[in-house]
């Protein structure tokens, strides 16, 4: 809980998950410190690759114009000759599949360094520096606060919080608060945890939400471990067969399963998801039944989007009234507050109105915005309480696949995640009864 004489976090480490993590509280209106154990930002080019799931969420936090401008098209990779010939070419990743939902099918390479500079600048136009020569040494907890041991100039003192994010580069603490780390551009988890902590300091939500950010990481980072063992492995065996992919191997052909440089499409995290989650809930009868449920953190094994999917962008919403054309990334974007889509489908405009009113709670409480989406080719009048878009293009039916004859509700989380499809106001709200107080 909050408590007035003390900032809420302290966010250990100043890397690009620690930038992250400190700019996404932030916003989410949660006092924060962060702190670096060296004297200086490191140098070097060190991490290059942003992926464009990343890419997604650093639009959503509102840096990403400033990040595009110290950024480069993806590198291809060329392979040298004794010689220092070029014998052949490759490119960095693969590209994604082209879709509406899509808006970044390619990563762009930055420069560590500059990136974490960048990020530093929109910190400090937020009022808030990094702490130089700051180091966590220890942490004692008790109910109601943690107590940082830091070293400050060589001198030991506390200092209390509600809560230590520790986002050393996994790697250096022997202790652990709540623990976010970049591992190759993972923002997703950076902003997960952010909402939550976000929450909880507000007094809206229980402590043991934070505990679902274990649960929703873990097999996200086990199976990235797996990832990237096995591109070692093949880096050093080139002969071999092992697959990047591990056992989810759909997207390699078998000629790529023995190229070493060969990064699949998985990789580029769009296919990241949290399905089985104890927050998020899907009341659709898909009839794809529980086999989409097993497992499968890198990539979804059916066509079907389930709650726990990544949330598809959809271009060419038409705002009403006035028309102003609109994507749903900007309409949902923030890092802030989960957004309510009340997909109108057929349902008269007072239906949806009386579904409006029904989600107030949550609109008042700072906890959601109300988007309706009516069907292309459909009239909606304003509605008070909602943001109200005609899907000019038919890419959010689509790429939300709902009937455009049905009155369904999807929730976007705060960090991208679909939290709930659902086809009542009740579903509704047991969503939002498992996250709130
Ligand atoms: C030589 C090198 C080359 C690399 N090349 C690539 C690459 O090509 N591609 C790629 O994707 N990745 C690469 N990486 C990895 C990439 O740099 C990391 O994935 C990324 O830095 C992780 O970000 P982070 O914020 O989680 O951790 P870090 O960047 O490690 O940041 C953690 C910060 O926490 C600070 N810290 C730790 N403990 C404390 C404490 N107790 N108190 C205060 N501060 C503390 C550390 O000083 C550090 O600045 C490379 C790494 C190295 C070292």
């Amino acid at each position: 809980m909050s408590s007035s004489d003390h900032p809420a976090v302290l966010v250990v480490g100043a890397g690009p998950a620690g930038l992250i993590t400190a700019l996404a509280l932030n916003k989410n209106g949660v006092p924060t410190r962060i702190i670096e154990r060296r004297e200086s930002f490191h140098g070097g080019i060190r991490g290059t690759f942003i992926q464009p799931r990343s890419i997604e969420l650093l639009a959503s936090l509102g840096v990403l114009d400033e990040v595009l401008k110290i950024s480069v098209p993806p590198y291809t990779i060329g392979v040298h000759g004794a010689g220092k010939e070029i014998l052949s070419e490759m490119k960095w990743a693969e590209e994604a599949d082209e879709s509406p939902g899509t808006p970044y099918r390619c990563g762009f390479n930055v420069n560590q360094s500059v990136f974490e500079r960048v990020l530093r600048e929109q910190l400090e136009k937020q009022s808030i520096a990094v702490e130089t020569d700051v180091d966590l040494v220890g942490i004692e907890r008790s109910a109601s606060v943690a107590r940082a041991c830091l070293l400050v100039d060589g001198i030991q003192r506390e200092e209390e919080f509600d809560y230590i994010v520790a986002a050393d580069g996994a790697k250096e603490l022997t202790f652990e608060w709540r623990r976010s780390s970049m591992l190759d551009g993972y923002f997703w988890l950076v902003l997960n945890i952010a909402w939550k902590v976000a929450l909880v300091h507000k007094g809206l939500a229980y402590p043991s939400l934070l505990d679902t950010y274990e649960v929703e990481r873990v097999p996200v980072i086990a199976e990235m471990l797996a990832m990237t063992s096995n591109l070692h492995k093949l880096a050093f065996a080139s002969s071999s067969s092992v697959s990047a992919l591990g056992e989810h191997n759909a997207d390699v052909s078998a000629g790529q399963k023995v190229d070493h440089m060969f990064r699949p499409k998985t990789g580029l995290q769009l296919g990241v998801n949290c399905r089985w989650s104890p927050i998020v809930l899907d009341r659709r009868d898909t009839g794809a039944g529980q086999a989409t449920l097993v497992q499968n953190p890198y990539g979804r094994d059916s066509d079907v989007l389930r709650a726990g999917d990544r949330a598809p962008d959809a271009p060419g919403l038409l705002e009403q009234p006035g028309g102003r054309e609109a994507r749903l990334f900007t309409v949902t974007a923030g890092c802030t507050q989960h957004a309510v889509l009340v997909f109108s489908g057929a349902a008269p405009a007072e239906d949806v109105k009386a579904a409006i009113v029904g989600l107030d709670r949550y609109r008042r409480g700072g906890i959601a915005s109300v988007v309706v989406i009516a069907p292309q080719g459909s009239v909606m009048p304003a509605c008070a309480g909602a943001q109200v878009f005609i899907d000019g293009a038919g890419h959010a039916y689509g790429g939300y696949q709902i009937d455009p004859r049905s009155l369904v509700f999807v929730v976007v989380r705060p960090d991208g995640i679909i939290g709930a499809f659902a086809t009542g106001l009740e579903q509704m709200h047991k969503y939002f009864s498992a996250i709130l107080l």
